[in-house]
């Protein structure tokens, strides 16, 4: 078989199992999504999780200090060549203000901050304990670095301990890998007892993803590191922009000492061009915002909890302790065939399938935005079948 054909085949094979994928074909008006068949819903697959992106005016009040000299469409180059603009110089010490950290540091995606810094920090002789929900751009870092990897079974700090106890003794350094609110899933993981296990050892870092937490949880928005008066304690606080911040890129906060290190080490950050700076002044006017926007997030809540209160009552496992809220269903074919017909009746919901989940525990995945009304989520809840009905197909 030849290299196309054999494209061919593992798409076929995909398409066999429910999990082929393709660029959805829809148009975007708001907080609507209009399909190929002209049916409009409303989007509930967003990461726009405190329903900004679509607010005008914030966009006005932004664009009415610009001018086309102080707008620049690009930085032309690497951060450590001719492009570091002040913009971005600006946007870190308004990061390092806000988190009360030493240092912090942008990067073009989280994509870029999640696969960069690990290979950046670990060497051979690091051990890299990582929950095994973690995103797919962090497991891609681990596969990167050349530190050994051990997946502990998600939020399970028993094993976690015994991890520890086992590597600590011969490993240069040890980094917990964890997301403070999980992607899929949308629970959380115990931040405080991370930090206290850690601080057993004298050589084990932590590592925390709050790219769905940053803008929603806390009480300046900073996250759940914020929520739980966690960070100060975490080594590698990250956490993205492109979700409720409205905006493009990603942080890290910090140490100075591991600022420096990053910008003389980290792979992602030296050899690529750096974000507009125009984004850099998006993120920051928007992040001056952010304690603003506590209304938001406590609309968000209200939402969330008339949500997974909803699905629990017809059955649905709770697993959600956020915004982020999972229709269980098992297999594939069957949550594709929900969300369809979930679509149909005027709710734009994605199935999640494998690779993104674990075999056998395809689901809804459900983000509920703050611009979402609460009669709305009644409505979905009254179109959502009872669990019973659509389980069969496996489960978890
Ligand atoms: C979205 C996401 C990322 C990637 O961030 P981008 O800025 O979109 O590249 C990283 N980690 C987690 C947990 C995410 O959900």
């Amino acid at each position: 078989m030849n290299p196309i054909e054999n494209m061919q085949q593992v798409l076929e094979q995909l398409q066999q199992s429910g999990n082929l994928r393709s660029l959805p074909s829809v148009v975007y008006d708001g907080r609507w999504v209009t399909n190929a068949e002209g049916v409009r819903m409303l989007n509930l697959a967003s990461n726009d999780y405190l329903g900004l992106a679509n607010e005008l005016s914030l966009r006005e009040e932004f664009l009415s200090e610009m001018t086309p000299a102080a707008f620049e469409p690009t930085s032309s180059s690497s951060r450590l060549l001719t492009g570091n603009k002040t913009a971005f110089v600006d946007l870190e010490n308004q990061l390092a203000q806000m988190f009360q950290t030493e240092a912090a540091l942008t990067f073009n995606s989280g994509y870029h901050v999640n696969t960069g810094l690990l290979p950046a920090v670990a060497d051979a002789n690091t051990v890299i304990l990582a929950d095994k929900l973690v995103h797919a751009s962090l497991i891609d870092g681990i596969r990167l670095s050349a530190a050994k990897a051990v997946r502990y079974k998600h939020n399970d700090y028993a094993q976690l301990e015994r991890l520890l106890r086992q590597y600590a003794p011969n490993a240069s350094q040890i980094i917990i890998v964890t997301e403070s609110v999980f992607s899929m899933d949308g629970d959380v993981a115990d931040l405080p007892l991370l930090v206290q296990l850690k601080k057993q050892y004298d050589n084990v870092l932590l590592y925390v993803d709050e790219a769905h937490a940053f803008g929603v949880r806390g009480a300046q928005g900073l996250g759940y590191a914020e929520e739980t008066g966690t960070m100060g304690d975490i080594d590698f606080l990250v956490g993205t922009f492109g979700k409720a911040a409205a905006s493009a890129g990603a942080y890290w906060v910090g140490k100075r000492i591991i600022k420096d290190f990053l910008v003389n080490r980290m792979r992602t950050f030296i050899f690529t061009t750096a974000l507009p700076p125009m984004c850099a002044q998006w993120t920051g006017f928007m992040l001056r915002h952010f304690p603003a926007f506590a209304e938001r997030r406590q609309k968000l809540a209200e939402l969330t909890s008339a949500l997974s209160r909803g699905l629990e009552a017809k059955g649905y496992p709770a697993l959600s302790q956020s915004h982020i809220v999972p229709l269980m269903v098992g297999d594939s074919k069957e949550a594709v065939r929900l969300a369809q017909c979930l679509q149909r009746k005027g709710f734009y919901v994605m199935p999640v399938r494998p690779p993104t989940v674990p075999e056998g525990t395809s689901r809804i995945r459900i983000s509920l935005t703050a611009d979402v009304m609460l009669s709305e989520v009644e409505a979905f809840l009254s179109n959502v079948p009872m669990a019973s009905e659509v389980m069969k197909g496996g489960g978890r």
